[in-house]
């Protein structure tokens, strides 16, 4: 046999979970050809796996960010975390569908970028994505984020029957030109909006079509047992909707935030027991790190971001408003080590750049002035933009949720580069370490995970939440998205206090037969492709 490529004497992870297995894998094309002991095969490059573990390509199930791809279309941190490819659309936003309104609200930002937002629909959004040449492939959700917006602005209030008819109508668009499922993000604005039900009418669409519902649940501290009640819900009336199709749930990050909460995760993982045996398909994802990061203004409350930024930032001017969210924060944050908690990530702002990694806390102090006024002040002056890693969660819990069979791999992060515009701040490390360090730290390290089960939750696992058929598993006539990595080193390099590092330890990347990193250098062949569901 004669290939294009052959991984030779690897030890294969084939993504299934199961026992690790001596064998070649050869590649013609963008296709893995054949795998077993290939020993007489002819190829126009080996690359020799001698000790290295082979794997398929990581799936990103849970990531962030449409102007990313453009900005940083290499994917470097991905491609050297071992990633090939990334879900964007996750917590509500998605890349489309974009009214006339959000691009409106997007234009100062993306000139600043110097990328112009003009793409509306997924179709269009793809065209740009694969225009740039991107690194690694991406799957996409539409978010309930979008389609609300997109139908009734940033209002609070109940949708009429005909605007959840439209919404209806969107989620379907975006289904059938290639969107992987619908995601809502019911802690941020406008999804904290929807009314029970709403998402029931929306799913009906994605079961029938068995797609993925994923969630950024609307609490995961205090009530957060409550907010999994109204997920799993969603679940019930969409499958006495429609009883040929089982919805199937991804539960985002799951975490317990908060100190008083953390006592919560065992009685949460027995809860996600109890709805599988219940016949409710849900699982979960979740990064190796135990702060989150999100934007700032989320640590505001909800009536203060309601009609959006703009009306937001006018709050932020009006005194009376200001003294009800200082007292909200008040609540929020009761102590001094509340508010060492939560850092600035990225300031967004030229006059705050000193703020970048500081908590809110060492930030007042210097001040000499209260950190809720202080968050505040930078709310304004990044007219809403700036945004925090937050310490809220602790290891035992991670732990926990990363022995958890039904729990993907997710960094909840954007795809960036250590250099150029998606390099700034101090964004939160898991855009650039999430797979090398549950490899290094907690297999290796920490033996939380068996290597064989860790790529699983990588691969064979989120493969199957998507839906996606050609990836995700090592076999002849799957995607050759082939991820080499040495077991005994691999591991994660980006702090919080220097994030931009990259992963060590990915050895060789194909991305759709093509090599992106070789002897764990980038070779810059882009390859990657913006998949759709039913064409990958
Ligand atoms: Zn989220």
């Amino acid at each position: 046999m004669v290939f294009d490529t052959l991984v030779r004497g690897g030890i294969l992870l084939d993504g299934t979970g199961g026992e690790p297995l001596g064998a070649d894998v050869g590649i013609r094309g963008d296709t893995i050809q054949a795998i077993g002991a290939l020993d007489g095969a002819e190829a126009a490059r080996v690359l020799d796996a001698a000790g290295l573990a082979v794997a398929p390509g990581f799936i990103d199930i849970h990531a962030h960010g449409d102007l990313f791809p453009l900005l940083a279309p290499g994917a470097p941190a991905r491609l050297h975390d071992g990633v090939t490819t990334e879900v964007l659309g996750n917590c509500g936003e998605s890349p489309f569908p974009q009214s006339p309104a959000m691009l409106a609200e997007r234009a100062e930002s993306s000139e600043r970028h110097g990328i112009t937002v003009d793409w509306t629909t997924l179709d269009d959004y793809a065209r740009r994505h694969d225009a740039a040449r991107p690194g690694i492939n991406r799957a996409c959700l539409v978010g309930h984020g979008n389609i609300r917006q997109a139908v009734l602005g940033e209002a609070d209030r109940a949708a009429t029957e005909a605007e959840l008819a439209a919404m209806r109508r969107e989620v379907e668009a975006a289904l059938d030109a290639g969107a992987f499922g619908l995601s809502s993000g019911l802690y941020y604005t406008p999804g904290m909006f929807a009314r029970p039900g709403e998402l029931d009418a929306l799913c009906e669409p994605v079961a029938r079509r068995g797609a993925l519902y994923a969630s950024h649940i609307r609490n995961e501290g205090d009530a957060i047992e409550e907010a999994i009640e109204e997920f799993v819900a969603v679940a019930r009336h969409t499958g006495a909707r429609c009883r040929q199709r089982a919805l199937r749930l991804q539960l985002s990050h799951v975490k317990v935030s908060g100190r008083a909460n953390w006592v919560k995760a065992d009685r949460v993982i027995e809860r996600l027991h109890a709805v599988r045996a219940e016949g409710i398909d849900i699982a979960c994802d979740r990064y190796p790190y135990i702060a989150s990061s999100t934007s700032l203004s989320s640590q505001v409350p909800g009536w203060a971001r309601e009609g959006g930024r703009p009306r937001m930032l006018e709050r932020l001017a009006n005194p009376a408003d200001r003294a009800r969210m200082l007292e909200a924060l008040a609540a929020d944050f009761p102590t001094d080590d509340d508010w060492q908690a939560l850092r600035i990530a990225d300031p967004a702002c030229d006059e705050w750049r000193r703020a970048e990694g500081c908590s809110l806390h060492d930030l007042a102090a210097q001040a000499g002035k209260p950190p809720a006024e202080l968050l505040l002040d930078l709310l304004l002056a990044s007219k809403g933009r700036a945004s925090i890693v937050h310490f809220t969660m602790c290891e035992d819990n991670l732990a926990k949720w990363l022995r958890l069979p039904l729990v993907a791999i997710g960094s909840d992060s954007s795809s960036r580069s250590i250099v150029g515009p998606t390099a700034v701040g101090k964004p939160h490390p898991r855009s650039y370490g999430t797979c090398a360090r549950v490899l290094g730290r907690y297999v290796r390290g920490l033996g939380i995970l068996s290597l064989p089960e860790a790529v699983r939750r990588m691969t064979g696992l989120p493969a199957s939440r998507l839906g996606l058929k050609r990836r995700g598993i090592l076999r002849a006539g799957a995607a050759a998205d082939i991820t080499v990595f040495d077991p005994a080193t691999i591991a994660d390099r980006a702090t919080y206090e220097v994030p931009q590092q990259y992963s060590v330890g990915v050895r060789f990347v194909l991305v759709n037969g093509t090599l992106a990193i070789e002897d764990g250098e980038l070779t810059g062949n882009r390859a990657g492709r913006f998949l759709r569901r039913g064409i990958e």
